[in-house]
């Protein structure tokens, strides 16, 4: 484990040097930005006043109070996500196993039998008991069935009808839409190669023209926005180059024109992530952000870039530390989007997944952890194209690898009116057994969490 330099760098007498300036032209966004910067200098400042030593603490007494809390009972003010309780689930369960907070084995079986309730009779998980299949929650469900593990999680996913599910949204171009009849966006291309290749039910067609219908989600900028032709965001682009690395299709992107956006979305002032060009910092992107410059050193070393660290991601590492354990937790537990912000289990996961990315460097086989204040800090390591423990991924991998991947019915009917005449004779598409020609094996050595990723 590597020491970090002390003073903290929001202690160095050059950091209020990186503050914004806005050339004496002002505008909603300067004065928004300036407004985040001295509230984050004011919580520096009471920190500094209060702390001689500077070893920023991870409360996770707290935090683990509040996540267990949550995951039997939630406040109104989660009434709104009635429609994402798989969401919930999984991002619960991440931050308690990246505290290392084993599940008792009581509630894992109550999520399991919860989870199977949101299963939908057409394949595919549903924002809740009684709901429309959904790609996001369905990404939720079998993360968070993953996580616990058993052989009843497992037992919980129904990869036949899930195959379905995955089909009746594929579109034409490549694309998926989020549910049947609803949007397109790169998140469903994620969602749909995520839980595909966690449970080996990826066929040859059903990722087809996929990867170059999110090649044209790269714009000038350098990341990924939602649909072609749109602004560049971290959520957006992580899900499309995750997407990309699952498919094994990472060197059709502009690897070099994305890490310049990526590297440039970290504030200099905050330390932290913001999701756009010209938009505040926000504890979320700690995630969506920094989580991809581990896809990104993985795929430059795979195109053969000689001068990659063998110790750091390409972001500065400390910095995110700083801001997440001083400006992103509360006391009474659970984590935020920036100071004045409330808590909430969203933004809990994502600040802990993007602490864990910041501590932990490489993977299984060379590793190195860069841990701001005390070892009682460090979180597990995630998975950086899952987020999940990689172990949890590998686990899961060895289960599905076992089964066979569903027979491919391919894609639904075109639906429109029944031909006039006669009715034509039923003649069944042909059912191709399942094979895995063409497609990457997400259990190989070359996939990310594995031993060639740095
Ligand atoms: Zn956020």
């Amino acid at each position: 484990m590597e020491g970090l330099s002390s003073p903290l760098r929001c202690f160095r007498e050059h950091h209020a040097a990186e503050m914004f300036t806005d050339d004496g032209v002002e505008t909603v966004t300067s004065v928004e930005q300036k407004k985040v910067e001295s509230s984050i200098e004011e919580v520096i400042s009471v920190y500094k006043q209060i702390h001689s030593l500077p070893q920023p603490m991870l409360l996770r007494e707290q935090h683990y109070q509040y996540l267990k809390k949550g995951l039997r009972h939630l406040s109104d003010a989660y009434e709104c996500l009635d429609a994402s309780r798989p969401w919930l689930c999984f991002w619960i369960l991440h931050s308690l196993e990246l505290l290392e907070e084993p599940i008792p084995a009581a509630v894992a079986s109550d999520v399991c039998q919860f989870l199977s309730r949101c299963q939908s009779p057409t394949g595919g998980f549903a924002g809740g008991p009684g709901q429309h299949a959904h790609l996001a929650p369905t990404y939720a469900a079998v993360n968070a069935l993953c996580i616990i593990g058993t052989p009843q999680a497992y037992s919980v996913i129904d990869r036949e009808k899930l195959l379905d599910f995955l089909w009746s949204v594929k579109q034409p171009d490549g694309s998926f839409v989020m549910h049947v009849g609803g949007e397109v966006d790169v998140r469903s291309a994620y969602c749909a190669a995520s839980v595909a290749s966690l449970t080996n039910i990826i066929t040859p067609r059903l990722f087809q023209d996929t990867p170059n219908w999110i090649l044209r989600c790269q714009n000038w900028e350098g990341g990924l926005s939602g649909v072609p032709g749109l602004e560049a965001h971290g959520g957006y682009t992580f899900c499309g180059t995750a997407a990309m690395v699952i498919l094994g299709k990472e060197h059709m992107l502009d690897l070099k024109a994305l890490l310049r956006w990526v590297v440039s979305r970290q504030m200099r002032f905050e330390g932290g992530f913001q999701g756009r060009c010209n938009k505040l910092v926000d504890g979320c992107y700690s995630f969506w952000q920094a989580g991809l410059l581990p896809l990104l050193h993985r795929a430059l070393f795979k195109e053969g870039e000689s001068e990659l660290s063998r110790q750091r991601w390409m972001f500065e590492q400390q910095a995110l530390q700083e801001y997440i354990l001083l400006c992103c937790q509360n006391p009474g537990g659970g984590l935020l989007d920036k100071p004045g912000k409330s808590r909430d289990f969203y933004h809990t996961c994502y600040c802990l997944s993007g602490l864990s990315v910041a501590q932990h460097f490489g993977n299984a086989d060379l590793h190195h952890e860069m841990i701001l204040g005390k070892e009682e800090n460090r979180l597990a390591p995630t998975h950086p194209v899952y987020n999940i423990c990689p172990e949890k991924v590998a686990q899961a991998l060895q289960h599905f690898l076992q089964l066979p991947v569903p027979a491919d019915a391919g894609p639904p009917p075109p639906p429109g009116p029944a031909p006039a005449g006669p009715a034509p004779a039923l003649v069944p598409a042909p059912r191709r057994s399942g094979g895995r020609a063409n497609q990457p094996n997400p259990g190989d050595s070359t996939r990310p969490g594995s031993s060639s990723q740095a």
